[in-house]
């Protein structure tokens, strides 16, 4: 290498605390990975026989038709309303 481009001039120091732009330093935040957001299965809540279709859910009884309730471990819940009732076991 003989030719080296002239260094340039060095620029005049800042005055200390002029220009530089404070950065804080923020917590580091863990970042969960996003789950996908969940649809409603609409084709899981029916279930197509011989000419004839079944509802697989409760239907709300506030909400009416078309208001299916949520099935978990012990209890139907509405989404729409909130309506919840309790499944008895045995
Ligand atoms: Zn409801």
């Amino acid at each position: 290498m003989s030719k080296q481009p002239a260094p340039a001039p060095a620029p005049a120091p800042a005055p200390a605390g002029a220009s530089a732009p404070a950065e804080e330093k923020k917590p580091e935040k863990k970042e969960k990975p996003k789950a996908p957001k969940r649809r409603i299965q609409v084709h899981k809540l029916y279930k197509l026989g011989e000419g004839s279709l079944t509802r697989l859910r409760k239907e709300c009884p506030r909400c009416g038709k078309g208001y299916f309730m949520a099935q978990h471990g012990d209890r139907l819940t509405c989404g729409h309303c909130g309506y919840t009732t309790y499944t008895q076991k045995g």
